[in-house]
């Protein structure tokens, strides 16, 4: 026998298509993610779901169509249809505007060479159905999502299907057989999209973990050492600006001996939040970190001394001018900070870091609530 006559039944290829094609989904995901992170640009997940997803469902879509378009076998790929549909519209929740599905159906259909057929008219309208009750369905977040998502599936696959076996004059035998295998693949590819996802979810979490501070939830440590090492050498080689300018709390053990570690965790949540708001309405690519117990940095790409400056001040002035309430009480804190820009002598990040640190040393050390730049 030779591999030609090696068949396998319709179901068994079913599900690895469909499993391919979510696999591909995955691949191309996590390839694009990774390649956008490299880049140190943010990723909008959401954004790229949406894109590959799409382009995944209609190639696969449209191009097993092109097999079978225009003839007696043009329903050879309902199920997959279906699940592609739930896949999209559930998994993905992929939000496509309803001018589209109607133009993707008729196009479909021309496609197809039914458009002429009222049986296939009302084929479209039940699928663009299906695809937006999925999708509510998906982003509502109901209890039993399992339930309702095999419930919903099971009665627009026998509304479809009754509507193509009508249209080509299946055997009900061949009716009962699809439905049965759309429910295993349906379900089985709820299952499987699930474990993808919670591997997804978990990979972002400890992402998150490692590079984020949990109390004040600005950058830590890790991520401020990789930034000043991709910021050092991409500015060096480029011949660009950069500043740093790096603050400590003065007299933090002080708070947390008269009010309480819980009141030095408040200021220092406080601190962290008003220092990002004022970032953020200055220059989004300015980057704040915590770098040790009460002790901040602050990337500025692109900034000279004079630019840098003048942010330690409004910083300075913005945790001067703040008041921290914890049960009643106000508390007020100041800053000593040290500011530089890097120069022509730095050979490595630390180098840099060292001049900045030595700065801030010189504020605490001349009586602290200062600024000294080089
Ligand atoms: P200076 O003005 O010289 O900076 O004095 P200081 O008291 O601020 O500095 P010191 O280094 O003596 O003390 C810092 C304190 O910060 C000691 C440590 O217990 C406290 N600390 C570090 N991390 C945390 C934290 O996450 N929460 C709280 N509440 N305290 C912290
Ligand atoms: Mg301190
Ligand atoms: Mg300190």
């Amino acid at each position: 026998m030779t591999w030609s006559m090696w068949l396998v039944p319709p179901f068994v290829t079913s599900i690895f298509f469909v499993l391919g094609v979510i696999t591909l989904y995955w691949s191309i995901f996590n390839w694009v993610t990774a390649k956008v992170e490299s880049q140190k640009k943010p990723v909008d997940v959401k954004r790229v779901q949406v894109w590959i997803g799409a382009i995944c469902a209609v190639v696969s879509t449209f191009g097993l169509q092109m097999l079978v378009r225009d003839s007696h076998l043009s329903w050879t790929f309902t199920t997959f249809q279906l699940l592609i549909l739930i896949f999209v519209a559930y998994f993905l929740q992929v939000r496509i505007p309803y001018w589209l599905i109607v133009l993707a159906s008729i196009g479909f259909m021309l496609m197809n060479g039914n458009i002429l057929q009222p049986l296939s008219w009302l084929y479209t309208i039940l699928f663009g159905l299906f695809y937006v009750v999925s999708y509510i369905q998906s982003v509502r977040m109901w209890p039993r999502p399992f339930i309702r998502y095999f419930v919903t599936a099971l009665l627009f696959a026998l509304v479809l299907w009754g509507i193509v076996t009508l249209r080509f004059d299946l055997a009900w035998t061949t009716y009962v057989e699809e439905i049965a295998n759309y429910l295993i693949l349906a379900a089985l590819m709820y299952g499987y999209f699930n474990i993808q996802d919670r591997d997804r979810r978990i990979k972002d979490r400890l992402f998150q973990a490692a590079n984020w501070d949990a109390l004040t939830r600005v950058k830590n440590y890790a991520a401020y050492d990789r930034e000043i090492g991709y910021q050092f050498y991409h500015s060096v080689s480029r011949h660009r600006n950069l500043s740093m300018i790096m603050f400590d709390i003065d007299h933090f053990k002080h708070v947390n001996d008269t009010y309480g570690h819980l009141a030095g965790d408040e200021v220092l949540k406080e601190v962290a939040s008003t220092v990002t708001n004022l970032l953020k309405k200055q220059n989004e690519q300015i980057t704040l970190y915590r770098t040790g117990g009460e002790e901040f940095n602050v990337i500025l790409p692109d900034a000279d001394l004079v630019e840098a400056q003048r942010i330690a001040k409004l910083i300075f002035d913005a945790v001067a001018e703040d008041q921290v309430d914890y049960n009643d009480i106000a508390i007020h804190v100041t800053l000593s900070i040290g500011v530089s820009a890097l120069a022509v002598k730095d050979r490595n990040p630390l180098d840099f870091y060292k001049r900045v640190d030595a700065n801030l040393y010189h504020s605490k050390k001349n009586g602290r609530m200062q600024i000294t730049t080089d």
